[in-house]
């Protein structure tokens, strides 16, 4: 299907969302005859509903699981989950599946032009860091690219847009590589391996199998973290291009076909001409924002991508000294009373959690939402020593409570029995009642947002106005 004639095709589109309209609106475009189904039937899905129908799409609300007749291909949201009825019905019909990165995958070209590569990026956490990285440094590299995929500019728009590009900087999802069969990027990296929704995949092979998925004919070089060893299963059991390398990056010294660390230094032993003698100056560790050593990582990572697409060391130092990170990821967002506030609402997980309760020394500890079927037992075995106290919110709570009472029983915790959104005045509030001088609040949930909050964006602002409406009344 890759040169797809779509006048006349029957294509479904699974979920009014936001990858559901804009390919409903792509395919109805280039003549295919679109039918959307979505589980919701509620005021703002009727809405979008009319709108497409207005321009000659059709919509069927309140049934997601049955398959329209005739349909020869379904497009799906990618948070769909794989065991539902749709794919059971689609499967049995030979209909094939596609998620919103496959089609943006299958319609490069389609205008003619020659596709840009894509350079893509994967992990439990540090994806959006990453890619950002990357894009700040091909730009840096004079070239025209963006940062796209689960970030920034759509999929769809980066491949169908007026602007070409050079080369594309992609964001991946564990979900939109599921559905992604026939992705093929120039090189890709898989940051690290945690447990992450096990509830949707099912298990932690598949999730791993997924994530692995990005590997999948690469071209140039197959990124892994030294670190993290199930990443560097996953190059191995990667079907590549003849002549694709593994490349590793670490912390420490790097060996041959590495980047790494050496006394500060970002340094490549992988892109130069005699990588068992010589190693190539990037950049130093202080050009990286937050010179955390997690985010370092992330951008040995970048540099990898970049240097694997041919770009030269003084961009990469110009690139990271140009970089600054987003909102919500280990933010400060003021001290009070000698005591410092951060927001780390994008630790939707424990791994990312872990990244940031590893950089503080003495923390009162926000936790709590949606666990996803995480576990936190290693979590709080590894940060007992450096709580004043924990606050706890959110659907899940218990578990971590619960975790708590097992390995830390002797931290306070105050369990706010609430999942309102108000809950975060009080949330801080009682955090800066069990923190001292030099001590960090710090909000890094270890959970999704959903059960509270729209998303963790909304999270991380309620977090900040409550600690800036402290931060006035003490003034
Ligand atoms: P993603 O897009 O994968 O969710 P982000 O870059 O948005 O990743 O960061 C998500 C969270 O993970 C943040 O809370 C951040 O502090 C943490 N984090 C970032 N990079 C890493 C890493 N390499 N390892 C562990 N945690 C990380």
């Amino acid at each position: 299907m890759s040169n797809v004639d779509w006048q006349g095709k029957h294509v479904t589109v699974a979920g009014l969302g936001v990858s559901g309209i804009p390919a409903a609106r792509v395919l109805h475009g280039l003549g295919a005859v679109v039918t959307v189904v979505n589980d919701g039937d509620d005021e703002r899905s009727r809405a979008q509903a009319a709108e497409l129908e207005a321009q000659g799409i059709a919509v069927r609300l309140g049934d997601g699981d049955t398959l329209p007749a005739s349909t020869e291909l379904v497009v799906t949201a990618p948070g769909w989950k794989p065991g539902k009825p749709l794919f059971a019905a689609a499967a049995e019909a030979g209909v094939p599946v596609w998620g919103d990165v496959e089609l943006a995958w299958r319609l490069r070209g389609q205008d003619g032009r020659e596709p840009a590569p894509w350079l893509a990026v994967t992990g439990t956490n540090g994806k959006t860091t990453t890619v950002r990285m990357l894009a700040s440094i091909l730009e840096a590299a004079g070239l025209r690219t963006a940062a796209v995929g689960n970030i920034g500019v759509s999929l769809l728009d980066a491949v169908l847009g007026d602007e070409p590009y050079d080369v594309l900087a992609v964001e991946l999802s564990s979900y939109q590589l599921h559905w992604a069969p026939s992705l093929r990027a120039h090189s890709a990296a898989v940051l690290n391996l945690a447990p992450d929704h096990l509830d949707w995949h099912g298990s932690m092979e598949a999730y791993a199998a997924d994530k692995g998925r990005i590997y999948e004919g690469n071209r140039v070089a197959c990124v892994y973290n030294a670190a993290d060893p199930a990443t560097e299963d996953l190059v191995r059991e990667a079907d590549v291009e003849e002549g694709c390398r593994a490349i590793g990056f670490t912390l420490g010294t790097p060996g041959p076909s590495q980047l790494g660390v050496v006394d500060g230094i970002l340094v490549d032993r992988a892109f130069v001409q005699n990588r068992q003698k010589q190693a190539q100056e990037l950049a130093e560790v202080a050009d990286v924002d937050p010179p955390a050593p997690h985010n370092i990582a992330n951008a040995l990572a970048a540099a990898a991508l970049a240097r694997a697409y041919g770009v030269e060391p003084a961009a990469v130092r110009d690139g990271l000294r140009n970089f600054r990170p987003d909102p919500h990821r280990i933010e400060h967002i003021a001290d009070v009373d000698g005591v410092a506030y951060v927001d780390d609402s994008k630790a939707t997980n424990t791994h990312a959690a872990e990244a940031s309760l590893a950089a503080y020394d003495s923390i009162v500890w926000i936790a709590g939402g949606l666990a996803k079927g995480a576990t936190f037992d290693e979590l709080v075995t590894g940060c007992a020593k450096r709580l004043r106290g924990v606050v706890l919110m959110g659907a899940d709570r218990a578990l971590i409570r619960e975790a708590l009472a097992r390995h830390a029983p002797e931290v306070p915790v105050v369990d706010l029995d609430r999942t309102d959104t108000g809950a975060m005045s009080e949330a801080v509030r009682e955090a800066a009642r069990l923190a001292r001088p030099g001590d960090t609040v710090l909000m890094a949930p270890a959970c999704a947002s959903m059960d509270m909050f729209v998303n963790y964006n909304k999270r991380g602002e309620a977090f900040a106005d409550a600690v800036r409406a402290r931060a006035a009344e003490s003034a």
